[in-house]
């Protein structure tokens, strides 16, 4: 029989049936720490197999109760901006503290380059070889949607095998980042010193989701730049509309240098007080309760559609309807209609 610490992650989906005694096994070694369980579990809930999904929603039942929570922090940028370099330094500070730390990249642009640009664990070297830090690319070959799903399910499986901070690093592609921002207590920007006065993000909408920006690369010679750029969008954040349900003084414009280490503690205690503000005055709690309703909302209405167009085999129609709307035979809405149509069709049977 099967035992889910001896076999690979990618075995564990080629394992049939994966019963009760494998996803207890599974569970257990989640809750013992040992990282490869939890790679395993990761793998299984990524895994778009309808069985496998059946087995995912059992495992998340069993740990479900006895995770401990963690803080979950959301962080986004464009490439080479220093995300990786940010988590290697930011993780470590983390560790040196006592902390227990996951990283879990989502890399929604991969659905069209089929491969992951994140949590690239070559450039963490150190935070990789921690026995505290768990780091997981989760390329995500599915909709977009799945960021969430599929990460919401990843943290509450690093807060079972004991993880405090949770690092969620997406790329910015723009619809990303509010799809982590949906799924975090807290979401930092990271944005390179940029001359002249365009502020990117401000001009992008992000930094109104954000609720720290930080300047990377405030060192050598970006130094100057970097100093104005954070002034920039100090002065930039007092005019946009605040946040709903941040402390005072956030969002805010931090100055970092992950290459030195420099303004990395001021990060830290400035997370460390969003954190605590969010708790003493229940916002942690509101925040997770809505999250908690929108998974809902969505997998329901997910879950049903699939359900739906396999019951009464719809998959056809909605392929050609693709088709016909992609290639400009007929507008979204008249495709949507027909859709509609042959499923009251089916319903009235
Ligand atoms: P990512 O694509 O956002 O993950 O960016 P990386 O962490 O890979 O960094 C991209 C480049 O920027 C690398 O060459 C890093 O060495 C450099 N870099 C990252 N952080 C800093 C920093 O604080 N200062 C300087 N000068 N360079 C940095």
């Amino acid at each position: 029989m099967a035992n889910a610490s001896t076999i690979s992650s990618s075995d564990i989906l080629n394992t049939q049936p994966l019963d009760s005694s494998v996803i207890n096994d599974l569970a257990n070694g989640i809750l013992n720490q040992n990282r490869r369980s939890l790679a395993q579990a990761i793998t299984l809930i990524e895994s778009t197999r309808e069985d496998h999904r059946k087995s995912a929603d059992e495992l998340i039942k069993i740990i479900m109760t006895k995770r401990k929570s963690s803080l979950r922090i959301g962080l986004s940028g464009s490439p080479g901006v220093g995300k990786s370099t940010f988590i290697e330094s930011f993780g470590m500070l983390l560790i040196k503290s006592g902390f227990r730390v996951a990283v879990l990249a989502v890399d929604p642009s991969s659905r069209e380059t089929g491969g992951s640009i994140l949590g690239d664990k070559t450039r963490m070297e150190r935070l990789t070889r921690e026995e505290n830090a768990y780091i997981r690319p989760s390329p995500n070959k599915m909709r977009l949607g799945g960021v969430e799903a599929h990460t919401r399910e990843s943290i509450l499986l690093c807060e079972a095998a004991g993880y405090d901070v949770i690092l969620i690093e997406t790329v910015g592609v723009g619809q990303s980042e509010i799809a982590v921002e949906e799924i975090t207590d807290l979401f930092c920007l990271l944005i390179a010193p940029a001359a002249g006065d365009e502020l990117q993000g401000v001009k992008r909408g992000i930094t109104e989701i954000a609720d720290l920006i930080i300047i990377n690369k405030a060192d050598g010679k970006l130094l100057p730049i970097a100093s104005k750029t954070t002034s920039d969008y100090t002065g930039a954040l007092r005019l946009i509309r605040k946040k709903r349900n941040t402390p005072p003084n956030f969002p805010k414009a931090l100055m970092i240098s992950a290459l030195t280490g420099n303004g990395l503690e001021t990060v830290w205690a400035n997370i460390q007080k969003f954190s605590k503000w969010q708790v003493s005055n229940n916002i942690r709690t509101l925040k997770r309760n809505l999250q908690a309703l929108s998974w809902f909302k969505e997998e329901v209405a997910e879950r049903a559609s699939k359900q739906l167009e396999k019951t009464f085999n719809l998959e056809p129609l909605k392929k050609r309807l693709e088709n016909d709307v992609f290639s400009g035979k007929k507008s979204p809405i008249e495709g949507i209609e027909q859709f509609v149509e042959a499923m009251k069709d089916k319903l009235k049977m």
